[in-house]
């Protein structure tokens, strides 16, 4: 398997969910080995790589930071670039936050539609999960294992009467992302609003990019899938992965985790170089058969 990045630039625009400000995106072509990096370009194209390394302040949404250089909310667009298999890609924004858009990934997946795929002369590396990996925090946990593939579990468990238990299992690659998450959008608890808004956060917020839940019921429904909050969270799993800075081969589990469970696997993972290799190899010959995908089936699509 060979190097990707992207075939021609495209730009978005839009506001910022937790800042409220307006930016302009633009993805760009990269050369092999330059992995996905984001580029302030409003400061001079400062590199902020989407790297483990560079994760500043997690709580609803995960932010880099660089030398003082912060950008916001990477994880949707990451979520989309990660699992369509492009492993260099230059994205720049004009100022702190990644636009929110439509509250899901599907956006980003048609403006990668538009890019398109181009093959680089690299082989491709992967990252080879080689023992477990785990992180738990009262009741919460992630963990990562072996495996002959890029494989999430997902499992959340809200008191709500629309939510509950939500468990989404599958291969993590563009075809099964496309279809399974991409169209999940973010969510949130009426009740939370007005403290998220004190703490400065949700500023970009709108019945136009969130799930508002109420004490009982949808805000503004109808939802795109019966367990949209269940898809969206293995959508921010993936994202935050994102951050390995290379291409998995390992299965990811997560039960009630979120940006900061996330993102601490993700360190520990990086720091602990005993638990993993680098390797070419896509597929090792001992690939057991991988289970079915397991996750609600559409009822409510628009
Ligand atoms: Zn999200």
């Amino acid at each position: 398997m060979f190097q990707t990045t992207i075939q021609r630039p495209v730009a978005a625009q839009g506001i910022g969910l937790h800042t409220g400000v307006q930016s302009k995106l633009r993805l760009v072509p990269a050369p092999a080995d330059a992995g996905i990096v984001f580029r302030r370009s409003d400061l001079d194209f400062f590199r902020i790589e989407a790297h483990g390394s560079n994760v500043a302040r997690v709580s609803y949404a995960t932010s880099l930071m660089k030398q003082g250089v912060l950008l916001s909310t990477t994880e949707h667009l990451l979520a989309a670039i990660y699992s369509c298999g492009i492993d260099n890609i230059f994205i720049d924004i004009d100022a702190i936050e990644v636009p929110i858009l439509d509250g899901s990934a599907e956006p980003f997946m048609q403006l990668l539609d538009e890019a398109g795929v181009r093959k680089l002369r690299r082989k491709r590396r992967y990252l080879k999960v080689l023992k477990p990996v785990e992180v738990v925090e009262d009741g919460r946990r992630i963990g990562i294992y072996p495996a002959s593939e890029f494989r999430v579990c997902c499992y959340v468990d809200f008191p709500h009467p629309m939510v509950g238990q939500q468990e989404v299992e599958m291969a993590v690659n563009a075809a099964s992302f496309r279809q399974i998450l991409s169209r999940a959008r973010t969510f949130c608890f009426e009740a939370d609003i007005e403290p998220l808004r004190t703490m400065g956060l949700i500023r970009g917020g709108s019945l136009e990019n969130a799930i508002v839940l109420t004490k009982d019921g949808v805000l503004n429904g109808p939802l795109r899938y019966v367990d949209e909050f269940g898809r969206h969270k293995a959508l921010d799993l993936i994202g935050d992965l994102a951050l390995v800075g290379l291409p998995l081969l390992g299965r990811v589990e997560a039960r009630k985790a979120g940006h900061a469970l996330h993102t601490q696997l993700v360190s520990r993972l990086l720091v602990d170089t005993s638990s993993w290799k680098i390797t070419t190899e896509e597929q090792s010959a001992d690939s057991e058969s991988a289970p079915e995908e397991r996750f609600t089936p559409a009822r409510a699509a628009d």
